[in-house]
């Protein structure tokens, strides 16, 4: 159950492309990313997902935890991505400083199994469907600097809130 250290931007780990995970031995990795995910969350005061890579578990899982549901993703995969897409800035763990501005699919669907291996479909949108997004692209070793868009796509996220938030 302990807290992990979150990997950070520059560290070479976080490009690693995850391996299929074992679903019935998941369930030690995923206990430390929820605890990981509650002590960011305490400590910056944002924070809904991580993946097992930050933690420097090369494996593809994801934990989330969004207006208090949780989710806890083995091996998920796309089975959709809707043509429409949408804008919006994107902060991360691993650059908790760093506002990206870019461009993500508007809804997706997932398949991904449980501990008992049975697999699950889920339909996200909106905050939940770009934070899936966001995570399976860790699965991959992409991060949302990769993804940057725009003619200005960076910014420090105190830059980030003079610029824009009113
Ligand atoms: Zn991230």
């Amino acid at each position: 159950m302990p807290v992990r250290r979150i990997l950070q931007l520059g560290d070479p780990t976080l490009r690693t492309i995850s391996a299929t995970a074992e679903p019935a031995s998941a369930a030690t990795v995923m206990q430390d990313l929820e605890d990981t995910l509650a002590e960011f969350r305490r400590t910056h005061g944002f924070g809904r997902g991580i993946s097992a890579i930050q933690i420097g578990e090369a494996v593809r899982l994801i934990f989330l935890k969004v207006d208090g549901v949780r989710y806890e993703l083995i091996n998920p995969e796309y089975t959709w991505q809707s043509a429409e897409t949408f804008e919006l800035w994107d902060d991360c763990f691993s650059f908790p400083d760093l506002m990206v501005h870019l461009r993500r699919h508007e809804k997706v669907r997932i398949r991904y199994q449980d501990s008992g291996a049975s697999w699950t479909e889920l339909e996200a949108e909106g905050a939940l469907s770009e934070l899936i997004q966001h995570e399976m692209d860790h699965l991959d070793g992409i991060l949302a600097v990769d993804r940057a868009e725009g003619p200005h796509p960076l910014a420090t996220r105190d830059e980030w809130a003079r610029q824009y938030q009113v």
